[in-house]
């Protein structure tokens, strides 16, 4: 039983990249184009479960990429086996409670399955239910629908759930909180019994736990904490130096800042070396790891380092997967990391078991383009301090909820922390609200951009990215807000890549 649990643990870890899903190549191109280069932790677990076609139980927030979690595996599914759908019918049903939470579905259905030619159709509350009629009226490939509305649908006989293969089942627990749950139960009543059943909520109540034993088959359940706080935890800034700046810089900082165990990176091993030997010279106790030094050698100065008898210790990337040590204080970059990930990775290794850490990059002229990748990476602009070099190229202007992000760089708003960000979190909705929200649903659709008038990335980009990473491997992720997107009230299309 443990060995098993270990083995799966350890399947898991190695699965850190979309390519490793085995997912069809149009969706890893449609991924590619929406740069996103790390699954989320909910997506690595739950994705194969649901590519193998399990049933599954995702116990995860909005903001985690649960969409993704959920629709890469099913546009897989539906790529691997095309078949027309039946009339007035689908293949794949997802029921959500609000309307923005079903445009917003559909919505990364259309972009993950822009090169593939999936039919998708939504219906929702407040709007005419004709041109919803219309679109269902030869079946369609993948159907988002709020409770409310498909029951309509149902009643008035444009929609059966006969042909439903996957069922998806999104945001349960406020399904109950918003008073659906007659309505869900009559759904799934209509569904038919040889099925995938996905079900997504934030939390578990009882009845939830009750329905999704009456809903689901061997389900297998995959759960993530919401840890937007881990990368709040983390204070980042950047200070602009030159290179020849640097030795006096870390210095200065170690000397001057409130360091209880400090990581400093190296990009290269003989830098490393060259870190310590400016080190001891200014009067500062420091140490090395990396590929060159013995075994022991490496063992002996990480028990050192873990103990508190050494309290700066200078890796390089490859040298710190192996570091697993609990109270770092500082992670600092002296050199920029090349790929925009390892920056994710390596201040990582602050913060850790809930402490709080401060991440500190120093980046010379010839880094900035190296810095520029990793704030688009993170999407978060690092409050910066010092000059920064007048041949480097310009930030580009990033809007970051409306706020230009030059107004962040430089401005240590928050005590060099970067600008927080709300948690996952969702309006809280008492019971018996039901007939408030629902009237929230129904509200006429205000007529916002079509698809076509902006670019796919916008629409998907998070608001700030967050990854930990121990030994290489996500650990923790922080992130992810949609922005809220107006959009037409039912559409269903074939969506072919020649036409695009
Ligand atoms: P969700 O939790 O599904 O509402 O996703 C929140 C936001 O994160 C959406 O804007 C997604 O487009 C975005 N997102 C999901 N997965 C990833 C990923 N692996 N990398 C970057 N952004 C992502």
């Amino acid at each position: 039983m443990r060995a098993g649990r270990l083995r799966s643990v350890r399947k898991i870890r190695q699965l850190t990249t979309f390519n490793d899903f085995g997912l069809a190549e149009p969706i890893l191109r449609a991924l590619t184009e929406e740069k996103y280069t790390i699954p989320t932790p909910i997506q690595t677990q739950a994705i194969p479960i649901v590519r193998d076609g399990h049933d599954l139980i995702g116990i995860a927030q909005t903001g985690t990429g649960k969409t993704a979690a959920f629709a890469l595996p099913i546009l897989n599914r539906l790529a691997a086996n095309r078949r027309r759908p039946e009339r007035k019918s689908c293949r794949v049903l997802v029921l959500s409670p609000t309307r923005e939470l079903s445009a917003q579905i559909l919505d990364s259905f259309q972009t993950y399955g822009r090169h593939l030619r999936i039919g998708t159709a939504l219906a929702i509350g407040g709007v005419k239910m004709g041109p919803q009629i219309r679109a269902l009226a030869n079946g369609t490939d993948v159907f988002v629908a709020t409770p409310g509305r498909l029951l309509d649908l149902m009643r008035s006989r444009a929609v059966t759930l006969d042909h439903v293969e996957t069922f998806v089942l999104d945001e349960a627990d406020r399904m109950l909180d918003m008073g659906f749950i007659h309505d869900i139960r009559t759904i799934i009543g209509r569904l038919p019994v040889q099925r995938q059943t996905l079900l997504f909520s934030a939390t578990m109540p009882e009845a939830i736990s009750e329905l999704a034993g009456k809903m689901l088959r061997h389900p297998q359940t995959v759960a993530v904490t919401p840890v937007a706080t881990t990368a709040e935890r983390i204070a980042q800034r950047v200070i602009h130096v030159d290179r020849g700046g640097k030795p006096a810089l870390l210095a200065d900082v170690l000397k001057t800042e409130p360091v209880e165990r400090a990581l400093v990176f190296s990009r290269t091993k003989h830098g490393a070396d060259k870190i310590v030997r400016g080190l001891v010279k200014a009067g500062i106790s420091a140490h090395a790891i990396h590929g060159n030094k013995s075994q022991n050698q490496r063992t002996r100065v990480l028990a050192d380092f873990r103990d508190g008898r050494i309290k700066t210790l200078i890796a390089t990337d490859i040298a710190a997967r192996g570091i697993d040590v609990d109270g770092i204080s500082h992670v600092i970059n002296y050199d920029l990391p090349e790929v925009p990930e390892s920056y994710v990775h390596r201040i990582g290794r602050t913060a850790r078991a809930g402490a709080e850490g401060v991440a500190i990059s120093f980046c010379s002229r010839d880094e900035v383009p190296l810095l520029r990748a990793i704030e688009k990476t993170i999407r978060l602009a690092i409050p910066a301090s010092g000059q920064v070099p007048a041949q480097a190229p310009r930030p580009q202007q990033r809007q970051q909820h409306g706020r230009p992000q030059q107004q962040q760089r430089g401005q240590d708003r928050n005590n060099g922390r970067p600008q927080p960000h709300a948690k996952g979190g969702r309006p809280k909705h008492g019971n018996g609200h039901r007939q408030q929200q629902q009237a929230q649903e129904g509200r006429p659709h205000q007529n916002g951009h079509s698809n076509g008038q902006r670019r796919a990335h916008d629409a998907h980009a998070p608001r700030a990215h967050q990854q930990h990473s121990s030994d290489g491997t996500i650990s923790s992720v922080a992130f992810l807000h949609r922005k809220p997107e107006p959009r037409p009230a039912a559409r269903t299309e074939r969506r072919n890549p020649a036409s695009r």
